[in-house]
């Protein structure tokens, strides 16, 4: 009775419990496992800069760069695309395109070898003159917080930086705070850079951040908390997490992002909102209360009747128990649960 109330009223709340398992172990979580694109942040990166370097001009540089990455689902290549759409460039065809996970992209665009991605990645590829975007890197840096730097390099020079800013969650820091206050230990992984997941770590502090990290470390991430006998919650959005979110004690799933995390998860948040964690938790441990004190109803009738009726009081007053009142003490006790559990609402 309970679960089932509590399951409606996170329903009015934004937060679909598919797995009642959760809402009951929700209020054990200590540590609450999240990830950063999508999640904490709006995970729709916005283009905010374009660096050239040498004789490049800005809107050149896009048109390649945004050519190269046209097929790429990557959200940094979409927001580069997108830019150069909304600039009217007109993108050209490509060939060859090769993705390395977790280090960029390589394509020819107009008889040109363009090269995308972080900047180890152009440094493995034997690019010539990175030291100079490494000094615009540091100005850029000084700039802006929240941000990914996509390097770009063209026929085996480095040729730019591209700038993409992904704002946090106006609901993020008021959320992480609420959920400091219930005592939870907020874990950020992050498939982006160190210094992007530390920027969005330290704003919002939280207590651990983990940066370049792969959908299998966060998996293992889980899975070790795991070991440790720590029940563990994790929070995420993408194809990425799903893994970790079936792997967690809880799973729980934004709305906004994809079906397979959803899918993998027990949890989740219909508006992407964080605050719908702290107030899952805060639902968990009433629900929980209120199954305690549901308990004490279903056994404290039987207690007592059948104290009664043994004949416990027979020698000394004369008790004994009619079976008229134990059908109704029996009536009595389920509406007493009935009556409770609907208090939860
Ligand atoms: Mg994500």
């Amino acid at each position: 009775m309970s679960i089932m109330v509590g399951m409606g009223k996170g329903a009015e709340m934004g937060i679909l419990i598919k797995d009642a398992v959760a809402l009951e172990i929700l209020e054990k979580i200590k540590v609450l496992v999240i990830d950063k694109t999508g999640t904490l942040t709006e995970g729709k990166p916005q283009l905010t800069q374009i660096v050239a370097c040498g004789t490049w001009k800005e809107n050149d540089l896009l048109r390649l760069v945004a050519s190269a990455e046209k097929s790429s689902e990557h959200p940094l290549a979409r927001s580069i695309v997108k830019e150069a759409l909304s600039r009217g460039l007109q993108l050209s065809e490509m060939k060859g395109f090769q993705s390395f996970t977790g280090g960029g992209v390589m394509a020819e665009v107009e008889g040109k070898k363009v090269l995308v991605g972080r900047i180890d990645f152009l440094e493995e590829n034997h690019i010539k003159d990175i030291a100079p975007l490494q000094e615009k890197t540091k100005i850029a840096e000084l700039s802006s917080r929240a941000q990914s730097q996509v390097f770009v390099a063209i026929d085996g020079t480095a040729a730019g930086l591209i700038i993409v800013t992904d704002p946090i969650k106006k609901s993020t820091p008021a959320a992480i705070e609420v959920l400091h206050k219930q005592g939870l230990k907020i874990i950020m992984l992050s498939g982006d850079n160190e210094e992007a997941a530390k920027s969005v770590a330290e704003t919002l502090h939280i207590d651990e951040y983990h940066g370049n990290v792969t959908p299998q470390y966060k998996f293992e991430f889980i899975r070790q908390i795991k070991k440790n006998n720590h029940p563990v919650a994790m929070a995420g959005d993408g194809i990425n997490d799903a893994p970790a979110l079936a792997e967690a004690d809880i799973g729980i799933a934004m709305g906004t992002g994809t079906d397979v995390a959803m899918e993998s998860s027990g949890m989740t948040l219909v508006k992407g909102d964080l605050m719908g964690i702290a107030r899952a938790i805060q639902l968990s441990r009433q629900v929980m209360k209120n199954i305690r004190q549901n308990l004490f109803f279903a056994f404290i009738y039987n207690v007592v009747g059948i104290t009664i009726a043994a004949g416990l009081f027979y020698p000394i007053f004369g008790w004994l128990l009619n079976p008229m009142i134990a059908a109704l003490a029996m009536s009595l006790s389920s509406v007493s649960v009935i009556a409770n559990a609907l208090r939860l609402k």
